[in-house]
């Protein structure tokens, strides 16, 4: 592979935008925990990240081609409450 065509492409996206944030909970500028996690799209050379609470439930997809690069997760109900309690543990000690 060429690397200045690597270098020339585009190297991170988001899966969907991330969600909009409620000024009343997070003031701008403040610290936020959001869990994430990726997928890599070997067709379009990108990584694609995505809110892994989002990710459980729809899992992850690349925004240029459509490929499905994460599946969702069985049972995400159960992961979604691990994972809420993690950012509110890590969000408490920042
Ligand atoms: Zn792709």
């Amino acid at each position: 592979m060429d690397q200045e065509e690597f270098g020339e492409s585009e190297a991170t996206a988001w899966a969907v935008d991330p969600e909009r944030v409620d000024p009343d909970d997070y003031p701008p500028g403040a610290p936020r925990v959001r869990l994430m996690t990726f997928g890599l799209c070997d067709s379009c050379e990108v990584e694609v990240h995505a809110e892994a609470a989002r990710a459980l439930y729809d899992g992850v997809k690349c925004p240029h081609c459509g490929d499905q690069l994460l599946a969702p997760v069985e049972e995400p109900e159960e992961w979604l409450r691990r994972l809420l309690r993690q950012e509110d543990e890590l969000q408490e000690q920042l």
